[in-house]
């Protein structure tokens, strides 16, 4: 086969905000490598289309493989942690990640090396927090105008993101995930054609971590 069809039209990249994964009823665990660090970390990287659909599980031929990753993990463990519980590695995330979304991009990237590191070199490019203290948008537990949130973030990089919300223990809409979108080369942040849906309050709470 000289080119496999791309059956996708795009890729969200996205980021999560630890403090928000754990404040709510469901709680969260930490990874056995520590604490992350009080960043963003990324989600995923997840193939979709135009309309709103999106492929997954593509390859049941292309099971995760670690050793695939050696040279990546300490960078894995920096900036893709695992919250959920019980606590673990990563492993298992990044496994759920590379089956379910990463298996249906795997001839743009040639790989699960190219597909992991593609995630943590636009992670690297994106510094979500930087851009968010720049513009006085700080984790402090405080509440912030979501139009100022998604316009600091287009100021700095030139694209609108989404931001999608959940609630803490007590109810509060807090900032959780930040969607930006990458063209189906993977190479470039596009506008995203499309948006997820969900719900923010026009001010919502940005956690400590
Ligand atoms: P949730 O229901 O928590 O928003 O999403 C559950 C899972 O469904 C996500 O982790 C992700 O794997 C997948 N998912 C949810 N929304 C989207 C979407 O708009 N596009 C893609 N590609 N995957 C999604
Ligand atoms: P999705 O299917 O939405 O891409 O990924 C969510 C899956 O990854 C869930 O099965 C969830 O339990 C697992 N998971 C493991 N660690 C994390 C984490 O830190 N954040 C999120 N959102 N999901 C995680
Ligand atoms: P999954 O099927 O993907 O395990 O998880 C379903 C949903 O629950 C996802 O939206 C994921 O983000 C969330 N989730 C899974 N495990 C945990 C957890 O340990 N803590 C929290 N706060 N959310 C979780």
């Amino acid at each position: 086969v000289l080119n496999a069809a791309k059956d996708f039209d795009f890729f969200y990249f996205v980021q999560q905000w630890p403090g928000s994964y754990c404040d709510t009823k469901q709680s969260c665990c930490y990874p056995t490598t520590g604490k992350p660090a009080a960043d963003f970390g990324i989600h995923g990287l997840w193939p979709n289309n135009n309309d709103g659909t999106y492929p997954s599980n593509c390859d049941p031929n292309s099971p995760y493989d670690q050793s695939q990753i050696s040279d990546l993990i300490s960078r894995m463990q920096q900036n893709w942690p695992t919250l959920a519980c019980p606590s673990g590695s990563g492993s298992t995330f990044w496994s759920h990640e590379w089956e379910k979304h990463g298996t249906c991009a795997e001839s743009v990237f040639t790989n699960q090396h190219g597909y992991f590191k593609k995630a943590l070199d636009l992670k690297n490019q994106i510094d979500l927090l930087a851009i968010l203290e720049g513009a006085e948008v700080h984790p402090d537990g405080g509440s912030y105008d979501l139009d100022n949130i998604r316009n600091a973030v287009k100021s700095a990089i030139g694209y609108t993101p989404w931001i999608q919300c959940n609630v803490d223990e007590s109810g509060n809409s807090q900032l959780y995930q930040v969607y930006l979108c990458v063209d189906a080369s993977g190479s470039n942040l596009i506008e995203c054609p499309v948006f997820p849906r969900g719900k923010c309050g026009s001010s919502i709470e940005f956690p400590t971590f």
